[in-house]
């Protein structure tokens, strides 16, 4: 079997679906990989690392029309589609929601595609969870730009000068990214609060050493794959009027608050943001699917008296090396649980729980029941 691996369309995407230290699991199974010449360019790694490592740089449209399995960490084009022979499979990140056209086009190719965000939330597949890797990354990251972005230092110090008082952070959101968000704020020795419309979270934020802001909002809930429910208006407004408190006594607020297949909920409009303080700042990890802070956008910072509001795309591509090492594992994961030797090919069985989920097209049709 032949695997290619292409790049993001998205230039600024500097992360790679391969890398050195996970493609020799996939090259010792005797599966052959080609890949578009310059994929590790954002993660200094040349095409000769992968070459020695066993691998071919070719032309991206060679990766199309040359392998059975195409992995991406983009949606691709329609003339690219045409490119891939029918019975193939691409498999990546499309952002299917946002690309219903694309399904549409490797249905009528009859392509298959395996949409990695799709996995479910089972501890089997855990492994193959690029939504988890990436945030877990992103929450990160959220902490380091936006504490660089503040005139003071996050740690107490106690200095002949005088004792220097840590930064207060206020996480809104305590899913994969928020935890880590908790956690590297923590890291860093400032006072953590955060809040989630999932109580069930309250431990898991105390157990990192934060305190767990109680707003009731009567009855919230989660889905059965662990993503919250839907606030109604109210809800929503009373969430907003009394986090609007936390927010005005913190140094940094980061919002990561989503909702699955939906716009993010908005939760902090202007008249928070004008109670806050001077010099503060917000850092809306929602920024692309909507935006959780009035006022964000994608890729800038905005300043509302005197406080910045800060919205960066794809955070895990700031640290593409890790980001790069997991995505790859989680992709080599996927198909290394359902590659079967004997045909050399994949195994497709929609009994399996994580192939009826992720598999989103297969033999020219939509297959996955809540993507219908
Ligand atoms: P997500 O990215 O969909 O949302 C981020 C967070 O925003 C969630 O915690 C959500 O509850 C919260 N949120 C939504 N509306 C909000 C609002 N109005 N105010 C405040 N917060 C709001 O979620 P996620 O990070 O992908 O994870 C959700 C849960 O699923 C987590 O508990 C995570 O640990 C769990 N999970 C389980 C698995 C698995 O079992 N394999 C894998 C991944 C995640």
């Amino acid at each position: 079997m032949i695997i290619s691996a292409i790049k993001s369309k998205d230039v600024s995407d500097k992360r790679s679906v391969l890398h050195p230290e996970t493609i020799k699991n996939l090259i010792s199974k005797g599966i052959e990989i080609i890949f578009e010449s310059g994929i590790g360019g954002g993660i200094h790694v040349g095409d000769q690392t992968f070459i020695d490592l066993g691998a071919k740089p070719v032309s991206r449209e060679s990766c199309f029309s040359d392998a059975e399995i195409i992995l991406t960490p983009s949606p691709i084009d329609d003339h690219e589609v045409k490119l891939i022979g029918g019975g193939k499979t691409l498999m990546g990140m499309v952002s299917p929601f946002e690309n219903q056209e694309l399904l549409k086009n490797l249905c009528d190719s009859n392509i298959n595609l395996v949409s990695m965000e799709f996995v479910p939330r089972i501890t089997r597949a855990q492994k193959m969870d690029v939504l988890s890797s990436q945030a877990n990354l992103a929450g990160y990251v959220a902490v380091i730009e936006s504490s660089s972005l503040l005139s003071s230092a996050m740690p107490m110090m106690m200095t002949a000068a005088g004792t220097l008082k840590p930064a207060r952070v206020f996480v809104i959101g305590v899913g994969v990214a928020g935890l880590q968000a908790i956690a590297t704020a923590k890291r860093l020795g400032a006072r953590v609060e955060a809040f989630d419309t999932r109580y069930v979270v309250e431990e898991q934020v105390q157990s990192l050493g934060a305190k767990f802001v109680k707003i009731d909002l009567g009855e919230t809930g989660e889905t059965s794959q662990g993503y919250a429910k839907e606030l109604t208006d109210e809800q929503l407004a009373k969430q907003k009027e009394l986090q609007s408190k936390v927010c005005e006594r913190s140094d940094i607020v980061i919002t990561t608050a989503q909702l699955f297949g939906r716009p993010a909920p908005r939760i902090i409009d202007n008249s928070t943001i004008k109670k806050m303080k001077r010099g503060s700042v917000i850092l809306d990890m929602a920024v692309e699917s909507g935006g959780n802070v009035e006022g964000s956008k994608v890729d800038e910072i905005v300043e509302v008296d005197g406080v910045k509001i800060v919205g960066i795309s794809n955070l895990a591509s700031k640290v593409a090396g890790h980001a790069s090492y997991a995505l790859s594992n989680n992709f080599n994961n996927w198909l290394l649980e359902f590659y079967d030797e004997e045909s050399k090919n994949i195994k497709f069985d929609f009994e399996d729980e994580i192939i009826s989920n992720s598999v989103l097209v297969f033999d020219g049709e939509v297959k996955n029941e809540r993507f219908k």
